[in-house]
Formats: C-alpha cells, structure tokens, sequence
C-alpha cells in the first residue's frame, strides 16, 4: 500500500494525511456535531478550478450557524484556505471541509466549544479506494426505494439545511438495508408523506409536459447542484417548478434524476418495483447533464463564474 502524499489543512497549518486524526473520545465523533462541506475540483485546460467555490463555504458556514458551532473563521479566510489546499495537492478532484469539536469530552455538551477546521484535497480512488477498499456500488442507472420507515430529516429535530454527520445517521442505516434488497439508493418522504429528497442527494421528476420539478427549500438541504440545475433549466428553455410532490408524482414521472456535486446529474430508471420512463438516461436528464458536465469542465463560457480557478 503505498503512502498517501497529501497535505491537509488544519487551523491554519498544513499536515500530513497521516497526522490529521482526533482522538476516540473526541466530541464530534462521540455526538455526530461535525459540520462539514464537499466541494469538486475539476483539473483543466486552464488549471484546477472548484464548483462554486464560495456558495458552498457559505452553506458550512450556515450549518455552523443553525448549529450553534463558534467558527473562528470567515468566509474570506475559508474560501482562501480551500483554495490553497487544491494548490498544494496537485491532481484532486475533491475538497472537503469539516468543522468539528476535537477535544475530548466528559459531558453531552463540550466545555471546548471551537471547532476545528480540517480541509483535505484528494482523489478518492488513489488515496482512499486503493488504500482501504469500498467505493465500488456506483451505477451509472439508479434503482431507488421509496423508503416509508425512516423519514426525512425534520427540521424540528435536526433541519434538513444542516450538513451535519448527526443527520446522516438514520438515512444511511436505512440505505444500508436497502442495498442489501438490491436497491442503489433510497429516497426518504417527510412526516406528510411528501418526497424529500435521498440521503446524499436532491431529487428531480421530469412531469409529462417537460416540466422539471423538485421539492421546495424548507424540506431538503440546498443543493448546490439542485439550484444550478434549476437555473441551467432556464437556460435551455425548460420549465422548473419547485413543488411538493408525492409518491405517485414519482412514479407516473416521464424521467427522474438525482443531483449532488459527487455525481452532477444522475438518472433514475427504476423505482421500488416500477420502470421509469423507457429505462435509459431521459431526454431533459440528458441535456441538462450535458450543459452542467460542459460547465465543469470549463467549456461554457456563459457559466465560466460557476468555477473558482485555484
Ligand atoms: N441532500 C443531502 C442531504 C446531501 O447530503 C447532499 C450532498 N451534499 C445533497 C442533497 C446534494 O447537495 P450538493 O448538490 O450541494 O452536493
């Protein structure tokens, strides 16, 4: 196993991989209250260049702020900071940050209240697959469950709009269940009944009419693929409408697909026993993929503000 070569970020200094651990007792790992942010970097024609670099240091920082997490930093300081880890690991193609209580705690609530601030930039094949395994269940065609014994995250517990590991606990259990029945992903409903979104992703239908639709803001985390998916719709002339949707919605939809900054857009064509559309990338999935893979790539100019060059 060769030895990862990477730098990570951590309060200001820089670390190597190896160095950057907390202890077994540390806070955030004993009471799920690490808030955290993952961002991709695109290696270039002209250089590495993140996806909307600050939207999302401004999503951890709000996570941090629903939360009740003292950052001792600003948005400023991150956005510089996460640019500088790209710089200083060369080929990556992911950037994470996460804020989080270190020390070692007796009590529920910590008597050390900063968080600690880690950025790593890495690639997740070489430094973590061929290191340690995993990473192998991606299908490029979903198959989902519509998961009706987990709900979604409430915001009168923990809200959806918080990125923090305390909300990912139940999903992934549920999700561990559903891949076990063969399912890649589950798609999680709130108390109401309506879709909500998938544990590490926003959903979209695409109506009979060509119409793109997905569930309104209070109910999901803002998607940072969702919104620019919601805006390139308008680019290229198809309507979008944020709407509650139900179960049904799904199934009767002509194409379905999820977005998240791991995956872009990424077509659906089974749900629970139900073929959706004719069982292939649809037509507006498609097109909408296509603009968001070009902008990313560095090759629309008209969306060129969309990447930080590092
Ligand atoms: N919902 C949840 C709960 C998520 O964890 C993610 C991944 N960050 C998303 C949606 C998609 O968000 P984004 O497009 O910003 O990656």
């Amino acid at each position: 196993m060769a030895e990862v070569n990477r730098k990570i970020w951590r309060d200001g200094e820089f670390v190597a991989w190896q160095e950057a651990t907390v202890h077994v007792f540390a806070q955030s790992l004993q009471r799920g209250s690490l808030a955290f942010d993952y961002m991709s970097v695109h290696q270039n024609a002209k250089g590495p260049a993140v996806f909307k670099l600050e939207a999302h240091v401004r999503r951890l920082i709000n996570t941090c702020r629903i939360l009740g997490l003292p950052l001792s930093y600003t948005e400023s300081d991150l956005v510089d900071a996460c640019a500088e880890t790209v710089r200083r690991n060369p080929g990556a193609v992911s950037l994470k940050i996460c804020a989080l209580i270190a020390s070692v705690e007796v009590e529920l609530v910590p008597h050390d209240r900063t968080p600690s601030v880690f950025i790593a930039a890495y690639d997740s094949k070489t430094d973590i697959v061929a290191q340690h395994g995993g990473g192998g269940s991606f299908s490029p065609l979903l198959s989902l469950k519509v998961e009706r014994e987990v709900g979604n995250r409430r915001p009168d517990i923990l809200p959806p709009q918080a990125k923090v590991s305390a909300n990912y606990t139940a999903p992934m259990f549920a999700k561990w269940k559903a891949r076990d029945e063969g399912f890649d992903d589950i798609i999680l409903l709130n108390e109401g009944g309506e879709v909500a979104e998938a544990p590490t992703s926003n959903i979209f239908i695409v109506d009979r009419e060509g119409a793109i639709v997905t569930p309104p803001e209070d109910k999901v985390l803002l998607g940072i693929t969702r919104e620019s998916v919601l805006e390139l719709a308008d680019a290229l002339g198809v309507e979008a409408r944020v709407e509650d949707m139900r179960v049904e919605d799904l199934y009767s939809a002509a194409e379905v697909f999820l977005t998240a900054t791991s995956v872009g857009v990424w077509p659906v064509i089974r749900i629970d026993d139900r073929r959706i559309g004719n069982g292939e990338t649809g037509v507006i999935t498609a097109r909408l993929k296509a603009k968001l893979d070009a902008i990313a790539r560095g090759d629309d100019t008209d969306f060129e503000h969309w990447l930080y060059y590092v």
